[in-house]
């Protein structure tokens, strides 16, 4: 088999060793986290001693912090009429959200059908302040969710000032901080985020698991699931402990090494950015004006097509998908790319280009000499069917 190089980091990241090592010592314990027996203590100090662990990489309190099976879930369990802040009661009575949102924020969570609304992005793919401010002063008790770091172009929200005006609307913000998490700095204090969404996989750890993490003052009244009260009684069942364990293990190392990990990667990006520009001058790199991911490329080269594309790419060595792994696969344009008012030969032909703490100067090179050949000969072939 050829070498593979893997550039899809933002669909799952490999996991991490550090995750893997806690994950099979987890699995070696018996006991559930619920059981008062020396077995079943040895069980919630795994879950406890993970949970501290993922509060250490966004700065929130570990009693704060809820497991879920992923972020998905963890949007779900936030977006609830039912989030109330400091000792006030008031239901929220809004939702907003941007308009380039993950499916799972903007499936409008467990708000009413009505009760959502979408707000506009500019051509970077960033958040319309003006259009924030509006919808804010017409709303009582809104909640707004903003994305950190969008998955497919990497464009990084001003959030910090989105919090503000949110706050002083007397709103509450969640921020799903999937892909920003263990790439960028993700503090929840300096953000100024009352929610926060993260998954494992995206940083290291194991598919299937995640948080929702509160500012203290945050309260949620309404649970996910019912049943045995696990998790502070929002999210019954037992307990994932391996899964937790491996998360906690990934969240350790992903923070330890971030900084470092975030400088080679914007090196080995610009590297292969420079790269494609070089091979295909007409090629168009979204969000490039922006502030960005250290780790994520859209590129789009008028004519080509993206399904076409990745099937050349997986035949030559190269894992890479078009937009978000959960639209990939359909043929339909990127809601990003819509949203960001990108035209729509470019949007079937956006490429995503994501890497990660392990991706080397090797896997670059790999990747643009794959670049050449795939580029070239369907440029060819779009020319000849022209
Ligand atoms: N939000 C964003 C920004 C994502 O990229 C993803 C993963 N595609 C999710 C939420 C969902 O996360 P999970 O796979 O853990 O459900």
């Amino acid at each position: 088999m050829t070498e593979r190089a893997y550039f899809d980091w933002n669909a799952t990241a490999p996991l991490r060793p550090e995750a893997r090592e806690a994950m099979v010592a987890a699995m070696a314990l018996t006991g559930n986290a619920s059981s008062v027996h020396a077995e079943g203590r040895a069980a919630r100090q795994v879950i406890e001693a993970a949970r501290q662990k993922v509060a250490v990489l966004v700065g929130a309190e570990a009693k704060n912090v809820t497991f879920t099976s992923g972020a998905t879930e963890a949007n779900m369990l936030a977006l609830t009429p039912s989030v109330t802040s400091g000792g006030r009661k008031a239901l929220r009575d809004k939702l907003f959200f941007s308009a380039i949102e993950h499916p799972s924020v903007r499936a409008g969570g467990r708000f009413p059908a009505g009760s959502t609304e979408e707000l506009p992005v500019t051509r970077e793919g960033l958040l319309d302040l003006q259009a924030l401010r509006t919808v804010l002063a017409r709303s009582e008790h809104p909640l707004v969710s903003v994305m950190l770091a969008n998955n497919e172009t990497g464009v990084i929200q001003p959030i910090a000032e989105i919090a503000a005006m949110v706050h002083e609307a007397g709103g509450i913000l969640h921020v799903d901080a999937v892909q920003g998490a263990g790439r960028i700095d993700c503090q929840t204090a300096e953000l100024g985020a009352d929610l926060v969404s993260i998954s494992a996989h995206k940083l290291g750890g194991p598919q299937g698991v995640g948080a929702l993490v509160r500012r203290g003052d945050i309260h949620i009244s309404a649970a996910l699931i019912t049943g045995g009260g696990q998790e502070r009684g929002l999210r019954a069942g037992t307990e994932n402990i391996a899964a937790i364990a491996g998360f906690g293990a990934a969240c350790a190392a992903a923070g330890v090494a971030r900084q470092a990990d975030a400088a080679r990667m914007a090196r080995l990006r610009d590297t292969l950015e420079a790269g494609l520009k070089a091979a295909t001058p007409q090629a168009v790199i979204f969000g490039a004006d922006a502030p960005r991911l250290p780790n994520t490329t859209l590129v789009a080269v008028p004519g080509i097509k993206a399904e076409t594309a990745i099937i050349a790419f997986d035949l030559s060595g190269i894992a890479l998908s078009s937009g978000s792994a959960c639209s990939s696969g359909r043929v339909q344009a990127s809601h990003v790319l819509t949203a960001m008012g990108a035209d729509d030969d470019l949007t079937r032909g956006a490429l995503r280009l994501s890497l990660g703490w392990s991706t080397t100067q090797d896997d670059v090179n790999r990747l643009l000499n794959a670049w050449n050949t795939v580029i070239s000969s369907l440029l060819k072939t779009h020319a000849t069917a022209a």
